[in-house]
């Protein structure tokens, strides 16, 4: 072969040929040729590579979808694997800024030339720059739900929810707060609202209310969502019935244990 016919093979073998897709169920969605049925990677971007993955492994239970049926299929299959890596894009950037906020944190420390074992003045940290978030929120939302620690404490959880004038959206673990002996609606209140105070919450902004549906908290005299009502609650405060412990609810009557299974697994 002279050295032009192989320079010809080296750029013709770099293209990625549309009809390969169709023919060997092969996408190349950034550098790289992905097959769509096993996931692989396809390392070499040559037709005799690609078929051959096709033929060796695919070819038996594939050859018999043909014409309109094989092009669905493929373009199910190649949707689900864009799915797949769009959520392994924003798992990346959430690691990316974990990271970037470890460094902050370093920075923060040699400034005050604080020991990494400082837990309390990286607590107080945290806390205050949570506080600057959500001051700028002019609606927002809790979550709150019980839950008991390995020494079987009760722990009251809240995550807050809001929005900013940009329509910037804010999600964040708000607080744990232990729980005395006792867990009643109104303990719970008193909980919520010193959470309030720590965190200067501005009662007005209070759009939502998440609970699950246990007696302390939606019981109509004593309920924590009455208590709370009663002491700051705006009027027009939209008070909700978490919808996960509802869909673990309907599961568990229906038994549909391997859904939920599934569904757990994938939020977590
Ligand atoms: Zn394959």
């Amino acid at each position: 072969m002279s050295a032009t016919e192989k320079r010809k093979v080296d750029v013709e073998g770099k293209v990625f040929n549309k009809d390969w897709s169709s023919k060997y169920f092969v996408v190349e969605p950034n550098k790289g040729v992905i097959c769509v049925i096993c996931q692989a990677t396809i390392a070499v971007l040559k037709e005799y590579n690609i078929k051959r993955h096709y033929t060796s492994i695919h070819s038996a239970s594939y050859d018999t979808l043909l014409a309109q049926y094989r092009l669905d299929k493929l373009e199910q299959m190649t949707a689900a694997i864009k799915k797949q890596q769009g959520m392994f894009t924003s798992y990346k950037k959430e690691s990316e800024l974990v990271t970037k906020l470890g460094f902050k944190v370093c920075e923060l420390l040699a400034e005050k030339e604080k020991p990494l074992s400082d837990g309390e003045f990286l607590s107080d940290n945290i806390d205050e720059t949570l506080k600057e978030r959500i001051q700028r929120c002019t609606s927002y939302s809790l979550a709150i739900d019980k839950s008991t620690d390995v020494n079987d404490t009760a722990k009251l959880v809240v995550f807050i929810r809001g929005i900013t004038d940009n329509f910037e959206i804010i999600e964040e673990f708000l607080d744990m707060a232990s729980m005395s002996s006792r867990t009643t609606g109104q303990d719970i209140c008193d909980q919520v609202m010193k959470l309030m105070d720590k965190f200067e919450l501005d009662p007005s902004r209070l759009a939502g209310l998440t609970t699950d549906g246990a007696p302390s908290m939606i019981k109509k005299i004593n309920g924590f969502t009455k208590k709370f009502l009663d002491a700051i609650g705006p009027p027009e405060l939209v008070v909700n019935h978490c919808i996960i412990h509802q869909d673990n609810l309907c599961t568990k009557i229906l038994g549909f244990t391997d859904v939920m299974k599934s569904v757990v697994k994938f939020v977590n």
